[in-house]
């Protein structure tokens, strides 16, 4: 749609809205007689805020253009002229389209979830669909009579909940992960007998390794416990990847990497959680947690890391239920207007603060040291400090979590005063130390003190490496201890734990993968 005027456009969407249109994306020349392209989107996005933003720069205007990312969160500039649109114009705002489709939610028709807001159960399901982009309505029984009358029509009663309503009119009753899974088609039927390579865990590495296993001709299948995407799929917004200058989130990461990887030929096995891997005549058994099996020449594992549980009383009563490990972006619609609390000092909390301080009166981020500098990056201590609703509590600890049914208060300590305060709290976000994902490796794959797995030269200074290594050659740069099994990105000892470098070593293991096939 075209408008002659801003005026025009303005009063248009006006219109439009009150007719309950939608708007996917808006595109506004920079440059107009009426007022600046960016000044048009800010008036815009008051209306419709969901809709993507680009503006139409001329080379001058770059400056304007890269003011509008943090003003009126861009999403593109677009520099005049496009030609040829086919490559320059079309691909970008069809890119735009794709990612607003992704969260744009129509009038609901999908699939539905009845339970209780504060509900463990409901809040992994919630996950679950939320991870695997799969658009889904949640009815909340307390406030939601849609809910009740759709459950009491079918003869169902609360003891029974959550229960999940699919688009054909069928539903499930406190149905599993893989029950949903089932469902919904997302569990893959395996098409090889046997791999060349099979990736366990599609985080970033695990993702770039199929996406570079599949092209480069592999047998590729990789294997995930729970959504693709990883830590980085609960990030809001990834601000220094290569390439984007307005940041992108990490949901839009995961779908372009997932789609990408299935589009070469990778194959995608999930909710599968790989529970061991054994060798019999030079292959490798990835045992599941159904008790298949799935055979591969080689591995690469790329399990990344979890966050520590925070052992204080009351925290395990209310996981699930007001206080959530890592980002939870699907609870945080329920902080609105309340009191919201992040543990940690690192990056990954410092975006969920600024995420949360969306929707939430108050959020407060407790750190047991002074400042934030030693810990985060400087962009996101710029964006805390100028966002007046999030507050840092310094020296500070949680000793208790309390609450009814859900979290309804922390009580915190100041570590140097000793002084005690217990506060309200209507949710806690815990982003406290990172620990390995190998607890499940039964196998003898030498990990250092922190369990994080080793690889390359660094075996040497294991005494057992010596002992068990029985090639001519050394392990290659990513290789484990174990021949022909590789392991990259934050699971890996010694990593960058950072985006790019889980890419730039998932896609790098692919190629020792290639040498370790010409040997064997
Ligand atoms: C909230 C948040 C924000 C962040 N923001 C940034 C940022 O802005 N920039 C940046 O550079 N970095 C950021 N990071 C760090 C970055 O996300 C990580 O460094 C990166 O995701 C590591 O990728 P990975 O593939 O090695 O592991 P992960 O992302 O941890 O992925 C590992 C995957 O393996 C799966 N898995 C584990 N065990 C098994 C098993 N036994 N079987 C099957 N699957 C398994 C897990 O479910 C997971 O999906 C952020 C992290 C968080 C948590």
């Amino acid at each position: 749609m075209s408008t002659e005027s801003v005026q025009e456009a303005l009063e248009t969407l006006v219109e439009m809205k009150n007719a309950g249109d939608v708007v996917a994306i808006f595109i506004s020349d920079q440059r107009m007689p009426e007022m600046p392209g960016v000044d048009f989107l800010q008036k815009a996005i008051k209306i419709y805020p969901e809709a993507k933003r680009v503006l139409l720069t001329a080379y001058s205007d770059t400056d304007a253009a890269i003011k509008a990312i943090n003003d009126v969160g861009l999403d593109y500039y677009l520099m005049k002229p496009w030609d040829p649109p086919e490559e320059k114009l079309y691909p970008i705002i069809n890119d735009l389209l794709d990612d607003w489709h992704t969260h744009y939610t129509p009038v609901f028709k999908g699939v539905k979830l009845i339970g209780y807001q504060f509900s463990p159960q409901s809040h992994t399901i919630k996950d679950f669909l939320g991870s695997n982009l799969i658009p889904y309505q949640f009815l909340d029984i307390e406030r939601n009579d849609e809910g009740k009358h759709l459950y009491a029509v079918n003869g169902l009663c609360a003891d029974q909940l959550p229960i999940v309503f699919y688009e054909d009119g069928s539903y499930q009753v406190k149905p599993s992960i893989s029950d949903i899974a089932d469902k919904m088609g997302t569990s893959t039927q395996l098409t090889n007998e046997i791999y060349d390579v099979v990736i366990i865990g599609a985080g970033p590495a695990g993702l770039a390794a199929s996406v570079y296993g599949a092209s480069e001709g592999l047998k590729t299948l990789l294997i995930e416990r729970r959504a693709p995407g990883g830590q980085a799929g609960s990030s809001s917004r990834i601000e220094n990847y290569l390439g984007f200058p307005a940041g992108l989130s990490g949901s839009d990461l995961t779908h372009r990497a997932i789609t990408q990887a299935r589009r070469l030929g990778a194959e995608f096995l999930s909710p599968h959680t790989v529970q061991d891997i054994k060798e019999h005549d030079g292959y490798k058994h990835i045992i599941l947690d159904n008790g298949s099996e799935v055979i591969s020449r080689s591995i690469v594992i790329t399990t990344g890391v979890d966050y520590r549980k925070l052992e204080v009383k009351g925290i395990d009563q209310f996981t699930g239920a007001g206080i959530y490990y890592g980002a939870a972006i699907t609870e945080a619609s329920a902080c609105k207007d309340k009191e919201v609390y992040v543990i940690g000092g690192g990056n990954s909390a410092g975006q969920a603060a600024m995420y949360l301080s969306k929707f939430a009166k108050n959020v407060y981020i407790i750190i047991r040291k002074e400042s934030l500098t030693a810990t985060m990056s400087a962009y996101l201590i710029e964006q805390i400090a100028g966002t007046p609703t999030i507050k840092i509590l310094p020296f500070t600890e949680v000793i208790e979590a309390t609450g009814e049914h859900s979290l309804e208060a922390l009580t915190l300590i100041n570590v140097n005063t000793k002084e005690t305060v217990t506060n309200p709290a209507s949710a806690l976000y815990i982003f406290i130390g990172a620990k390995p994902y190998t607890d499940w490796i039964q196998m003898g794959i030498i990990k250092s003190k922190g369990n994080f797995i080793e690889t390359g030269r660094d075996l040497n200074s294991y005494d057992s490496f010596a002992k068990g290594w029985k090639l001519k050659r050394d392990p290659f740069l990513l290789e484990t201890s174990c021949p022909g099994i590789f392991a990259a990105g934050d699971v890996r000892a010694g990593a960058m734990n950072r985006v790019a470098s889980a890419v730039g070593e998932g896609s790098m293991a692919i190629s020792f993968v290639h040498k370790y096939l010409a040997e064997v």
